[in-house]
Parts: C-alpha cells; sequence; structure tokens
C-alpha cells in the first residue's frame, strides 16, 4: 500500500500549520514562503486553498501536523495507481480531493 494525502478542504481552518511544518522541516526555518505547500484565503468566498508544489518530497509532514483533518494520510491500494510512474509520482496522483 501507498501511503498518500487526502485532502478535505471544507475543514481547513487557515492556521497554516502545513506550511509552517514543511518550511521548518526542509528549509530550516518557519517561512511560509519556502516550504512545498502554500495555503490561499479566499475572504469574500470565506474559504481557504491549499496548493502543492511539484517540488514537494512527499514526506506527509504536513499532513500528519493538520490539526483540523483537512490534511489526512491515508492508504492508497497500490492498483489505483498507475504502473510504470516513479514511486513519488504514484504519491503525487494519489492526492485527492475529498471535500
Ligand atoms: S508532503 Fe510535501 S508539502 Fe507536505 S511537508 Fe512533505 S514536502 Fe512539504
Ligand atoms: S490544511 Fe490543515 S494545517 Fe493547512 S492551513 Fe488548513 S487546517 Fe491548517
Amino acid at each position: 500500500m501507498a501511503k498518500a494525502i487526502a485532502i478535505a478542504m471544507r475543514h481547513c481552518i487557515g492556521c497554516s500549520m502545513c506550511a509552517l511544518t514543511c518550511s521548518i522541516y526542509w528549509a530550516d526555518e518557519f517561512n511560509l514562503e519556502k516550504g512545498y505547500v502554500r495555503v490561499k484565503r479566499y475572504d469574500r468566498e470565506g474559504r481557504f486553498e491549499v496548493t502543492f508544489s511539484s517540488a514537494c518530497r512527499q514526506c506527509l509532514r504536513c499532513a500528519e501536523n493538520c490539526p483540523s483533518g483537512a490534511l489526512r494520510v491515508v492508504e492508497v491500494p497500490d492498483s489505483e495507481t498507475k504502473k510504470g510512474d516513479k514511486a513519488g509520482d504514484k504519491k503525487a496522483e494519489a492526492k485527492s480531493k475529498l471535500a
């Protein structure tokens, strides 16, 4: 089973813990500009959006530290990933919106 990040943005509270977790781990500093995940706020619509950079290392730490369940680590059957892809690509494809 591969592990992947499931996304349910209706639960997002905009705390940016995901972005800070990523930046402290990969850039060694708390800096929202340096993580591989960004949180965008849409005030008029009252919602948030999380986007992942193509440089994301698939370490899953952002999801492990999301307090609301908007990002969760899930197991994905290998049969649901494309044959011939690299492991990282499989996990990236497995990211899915559940909202
Ligand atoms: S899965 Fe990607 S975005 Fe999340 S902490 Fe790891 S490198 Fe950063
Ligand atoms: S996805 Fe989770 S950690 Fe990231 S801003 Fe939303 S609630 Fe916070």
